[in-house]
């Protein structure tokens, strides 16, 4: 190697150093002398120094939080084996700013010099120290996360153990918190979170608050001697509630839904206990709002069977659980069956018999309502071309469709491929939707109500006068079949009832709508429906719902 290249790596080096932000370091223990670079000087902000030993600039710039450490470090480094010298520490700039600065050391002992490098760590620590927040800590209201709780739980319980004492596990949820978000836009839901977060953590002393996900937070009553204490500051929360939250250039009023779950009665797993506390918090939900539900087994023991029916159910159309009912639909003045409603059942290996009433919503919560929904358009199609081909006369069948097979991009054109691959005209099928379903599709998925009556296929409404709906879709949406609600037949014979009835009629009349009187049980019910005209009935008075076989041998007889 000849000199003028030497000298040209020197200058490469000192090019990378000092443009890399490396300050270079040697300690030269014989005599006494330490030399720093310039970016070491530029690092800590003080011009040239003069130091015998490494300890002095320790001693010097480490803050004093690190220095007893960082002497260690060096020291154990200078008498051990030990082939590389590190060690993090923050360092005091002359304008007093704090560094995180990484020293590197290498000890040449036959030389008796450690030469080494430091490294500014800063912005690196910075970025750390932000993903340890975000670890630990809700990005919104500041409040430490699940992870602090589940940690802060597990000490409370062996604290609850070990003194014999008793804490409680509020878990409280802002009602339909999207709804805000969706009304007045994301910067009022970040508002409200955290003016709701400050009213959380100002209730109590003894009370730590915690940020779960959206608008869920936990609350842990510490160290409580009776029930009372629990109820108070659940109600406090309530009556927080009762007046309006203001949000910027708005007011706003809030709702919320509230669970308890108490250590150690019904748990001393930190995971279980707040499990528990989420769940008593959702049955609140269920009840409707401004509820305090306590934890109590049979919380558990629901969710358990919810919990089953949705695994259960991934495995129905499989298992070849399923099947389907049809209930006749007659026309009691023409003696005529006009058609029929497909009512699926399952019977599950496991939970026997479960109605449609309970493992619909839950299908529909999980999304398998869709495929579920296919299998039945399939089986209901196949039986119409059945009973087609056999020369049975009815005008439709009415399949129930809920909202979350409607809200699916697919839905239609999946109901008419199954129609065109069976050859089924259109007009055969009936989509029964409730009134719920149509406050449940936004307005851009209303459209959906005409291409389906543009493709020739009728729509119902079920359980109708139920749904709290404004009667104005009537005239704007297209329907061709109104089914007046059990609950109205039901009452038949009051006045108030017969009134209802009698309007609906008159209502339909005038907009053509087929009226069809759902859940007729009685003589008398059917007696009464006649007087006013209403002949089409759905019922078991007519009939139960029936099975394929008997569907067969009744048309026979009509
Ligand atoms: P729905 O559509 O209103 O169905 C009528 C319900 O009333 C059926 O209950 C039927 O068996 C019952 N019913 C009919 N006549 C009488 C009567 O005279 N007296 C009494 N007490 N009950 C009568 P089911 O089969 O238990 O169905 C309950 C609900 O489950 C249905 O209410 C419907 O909303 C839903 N459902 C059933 N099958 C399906 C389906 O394939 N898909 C969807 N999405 N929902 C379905
Ligand atoms: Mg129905
Ligand atoms: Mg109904």
């Amino acid at each position: 190697m000849n000199k003028g290249k030497i000298v040209k790596i020197y200058d490469v080096y000192n090019r990378a150093i000092s443009g890399g932000g490396i300050g270079i370091w040697e300690w030269n223990i014989e005599e006494n002398y330490v030399f720093l670079s310039e970016n070491c000087y530029r690092f800590i902000k003080y011009t040239n120094e003069k130091f015998n030993n490494f300890y002095e600039c320790i001693d010097k710039f480490v803050l004093m939080q690190d220095r007893d450490r960082a002497i260690e470090e060096l020291k154990l480094f200078t008498i051990s084996n030990i082939d590389v010298y590190t060690s993090e520490v923050r360092i005091l700039t002359k304008e007093g700013k704090e560094k995180w600065v990484l020293i590197k050391g290498k000890y040449s002992k036959n030389k008796k010099i450690i030469s080494g490098s430091i490294t500014d760590l800063t912005i690196k620590k910075q970025l750390e120290n932000k993903i340890e927040k975000l670890n630990y800590y809700d990005l919104i209201t500041g409040l430490p996360n699940r992870n602090v709780l589940i940690e802060k739980l597990k000490k409370i319980i062996k604290k609850c153990k070990n003194e014999k004492s008793k804490a409680a596990v509020i878990c409280v949820d802002i009602d339909n918190f999207n709804l805000i978000n969706d009304a007045f836009g994301c910067e009022y839901g970040v508002a409200l979170l955290k003016i709701f977060s400050q009213v959380l953590s100002s209730l109590k002393n003894n009370i730590d608050v915690f940020s779960i996900s959206g608008s869920k937070f936990v609350l842990i009553l510490n160290q409580i001697s009776n029930y009372c204490e629990i109820e108070e500051v659940c109600k406090n929360i309530l009556s927080y509630c009762d007046k309006p939250f203001r949000l910027i250039d708005n007011q706003v009023y809030i709702s919320v839904s509230i669970g308890v779950a108490c250590i150690p009665e019904n748990s001393l797993n930190e995971n279980d206990i707040y499990r528990y506390a989420d769940l008593a918090m959702q049955q609140s939900k269920i009840k409707g709002n401004k509820m305090i539900t306590f934890f109590d087994k049979s919380i558990y023991n629901k969710y358990l069977r919810k919990i089953t029916i949705e695994q259960e159910l991934r495995h129905a159309i499989k298992n070849e659980e399923l099947y389907i009912v049809y209930q006749p639909q007659a026309d009691m003045i023409k003696h005529k069956i006009i058609g029929f409603e497909a009512l699926l059942r399952w019977e599950n290996r496991k939970l026997g018999n479960i109605s449609p009433a309970e493992f619909i919503p839950i299908a529909e919560q999980s999304g398998a309502i869709v495929e579920i929904g296919e299998w039945v358009i399939n089986s209901v199609c196949d039986k119409i071309l059945e009973l087609s081909k056999a020369n049975y006369k009815f005008e439709s069948v009415a399949i129930n469709i809920s909202p979350v097979q409607l809200r699916n991009k697919n839905f239609l054109n999946t109901l008419e491929n199954i129609i065109h691959k069976k050859n089924i005209l259109p007009s055969m099928i009936e989509i029964e939707i409730t009134e719920g379903t149509i406050i449940d599709l936004k307005k851009s998925n209303i459209e959906i109500f005409n291409k389906i009556i543009e493709k020739g296929f009728k729509i119902a409404i079920d359980d109708f006068g139920t749904g709290y709906s404004s009667l104005n879709y009537l005239t704007i949406l297209p329907f061709n079949t109104l089914k007046i609600d059990k609950s109205f037949i039901d009452g038949i014979e009051k006045e108030k009832n017969m009134a209802v009835i009698s309007c609906i009629l008159n209502l339909s009349k005038a907009l053509n709508y087929k009226v069809i009187a759902e859940g007729v049980e009685t003589e008398l019910q059917m007696n009464k429906l006649l007087e006013i005209g209403s002949s089409i009935i759905q019922g078991y008075y007519f009939s139960k719902p029936i099975d394929e076989k008997e569907m067969e041998n009744l048309l026979g007889e009509f």
